[in-house]
């Protein structure tokens, strides 16, 4: 069968993604629908709001980036859907669903990607995508601690929170 096929040729993986805060209910469940349509797994779901130096050490690449500050009091500023999402190719593929950093890039070359419908600017673009590899794993340690082979499939906007 060709899906088969693919995965022979692309073994699974994993990347992180992340919808920032901000991003309306309805968006946030929408997106949720289109990474499983897309064939996704969603291994893991949390949400997570963010402490100063936690933004810090995640975009620590950016440090010396004008709009550093203003990125950690974005992404601080509510609650972050955490995923890790599995999949053949799983980093590009997040990387193309996402498209472009600008939106207004985005509504241009990839009209179809969340950012192009959902992102507001530049900086509150709704998502993010781990940009290779090495980069997924290092900041789904970051989030998750070391996943286990076996880790528990959440499924996606239905999961109820257990009573304290
Ligand atoms: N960003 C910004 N201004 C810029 C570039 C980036 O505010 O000129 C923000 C934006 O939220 C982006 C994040 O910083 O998602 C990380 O930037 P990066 O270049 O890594 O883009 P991404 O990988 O998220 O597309």
């Amino acid at each position: 069968e060709a899906e088969n096929e693919i995965s022979f040729f692309f073994p699974k993986e994993h990347t992180l993604a992340v919808i920032k805060p901000d991003t309306p209910e309805e968006h946030r469940e929408e997106i949720l629908k289109e990474i499983q349509a897309r064939g996704f797994t969603i291994s893991q779901l949390q949400e997570t709001v963010l402490s100063r130096e936690m933004a810090e050490e995640f975009y620590k690449e950016h440090q010396e980036k004008p709009f550093f500050s203003q990125l950690v009091d974005y992404m601080c500023r509510g609650p972050c859907t955490m995923l890790i999402l599995t999949k053949e190719n799983a980093v590009e593929e997040w990387r193309a669903m996402m498209g472009p950093t600008d939106p207004s890039k985005a509504k241009e070359t990839a009209p179809e990607s969340l950012r192009a419908r959902f992102a507001k600017d530049i900086l509150e673009n709704t998502v993010h995508g781990s940009s290779n590899k090495q980069h997924a794993q290092e900041k789904i340690h970051f989030v998750f601690g070391e996943i286990s082979s076996e880790s528990e499939v959440v499924s996606a906007g239905e999961d109820e929170e257990p009573p304290p």
